[in-house]
């Protein structure tokens, strides 16, 4: 049976700094064909996201069958990074400015704080986004070469190089668009779970430089773990797009808002982020957790304990991250398959 390593994102905690893009980017993808790669980063939303128009791309499943997805392209979704007029600029007379030398169209980070609404009711928030290491990957399900497998020890979704002949099934099968064409190397390539920091006992760079504290790690199957505790027992942290049926392990605490104005400038009682956003990322179970979130903050507000608001403000940070394995439970313990 395949243990899942698994990894929870507060999104009331994430401040859109982009150090985890920036922790994940300078290990992994920053150079040989990699350069527009971002295996983890951070979105404004609502917002296009990264590749552009992600969302509407298809993929993932329907039913038992595969639902179509389309290949983002380089340079219009992407965003392939541009070369400047460095020599121009810098070695030659005169005072030409540094500039693209082609049209840049896009990139990760290209309508960050854009949003949506009317002032002084805008709304956004800050969705971290890296691959779901799902427990069904539309993506493995895609290649024809068997290229794509699931480690059985921890569950981390892995690209065999030398089996990957290029064919882009795979990106155009996930429904987040988070595999990658390498056009150098011609494979396809994608966030590998920080496993080699793993296997030495360190978080993933991602989660181990967020400096909101927002990501736990942890066992799907470790009921000490903040996973089991956030997405099982109190169920509060969601998948992102439960409705492709990849059953991703990445999971999130959905945004609280401030109130919005009203015409005299006065609070409302209504959430500044529409319900319907909320429910198209994440499901109609998000509203039974905002409920849940908003009860825990108002126990603790009015002095009572509150076991969900000390783990979400992760007071320690090592405790954010239990790596060790937990032993499984003995048959009938209520182990989770
Ligand atoms: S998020 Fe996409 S690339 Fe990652 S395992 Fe799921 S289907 Fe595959
Ligand atoms: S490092 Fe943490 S707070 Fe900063 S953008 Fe990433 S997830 Fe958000």
């Amino acid at each position: 049976m395949t243990r899942q390593l698994a990894m929870v994102i507060d999104l009331n905690k994430c401040i859109g700094c982009q150090t985890c893009t920036l922790a994940c980017k300078s290990q992994w993808s920053d150079r040989d064909g990699r350069q527009f790669m971002y295996w983890n980063h951070v979105e404004t939303t609502p917002g296009q996201g990264y590749p552009r128009g992600w969302r509407e791309a298809g993929g993932g499943w329907d039913g038992d069958r595969l639902k179509p997805g389309r290949l983002p392209r380089l340079r219009e979704d992407y965003g392939f990074p541009a070369d400047f007029n460095y020599d121009e600029a810098l070695f030659r007379e005169g005072d030409a400015p540094l500039r693209p030398t082609q049209p840049m169209l896009w990139g990760p980070n290209w309508d960050e704080d854009q949003g949506s609404g009317e002032f002084p009711n805008g709304f956004f928030f800050y969705l971290p986004r890296l691959c779901n290491h799902c427990s069904r990957p539309a993506c493995q399900a895609a290649c024809p070469r068997q290229a794509i497998y699931k480690r059985a020890e921890d569950g981390i979704v892995l690209i065999d190089p030398e089996r990957c002949r290029g064919y882009r099934y795979c990106v155009a099968a996930c429904p987040y668009k988070k595999i990658y064409f390498n056009p150098l190397a011609e494979r396809s390539e994608k966030c590998i779970f920080c496993y080699p920091r793993l296997e030495k006992g360190i978080p993933q760079a991602c989660a181990f430089q967020c400096v909101g504290r927002a990501r736990h790690v942890a066992w799907r199957d470790d009921r000490e773990g903040a996973v089991w505790k956030l997405v099982e027992e109190w169920k509060v942290a969601l998948p992102l797009g439960p409705e492709h049926g990849t059953q991703p392990n990445v999971f999130y605490v959905p945004p609280l808002s401030p109130p919005p104005l009203d015409a005299e400038g006065r609070p409302t009682d209504a959430p500044r982020l529409p319900e319907d956003v909320l429910v198209g990322l994440f499901g109609p179970t998000v509203k039974a957790a905002l409920a849940r979130l908003e009860a825990e903050i108002a126990r603790r507000q009015a002095g009572q304990p509150s076991a969900m608001i000390d783990l979400l403000i992760a007071f320690r940070h090592g405790e954010m991250f239990r790596l060790d394995r937990p032993q499984p439970k003995a048959k009938g313990q209520g182990e989770k398959s």
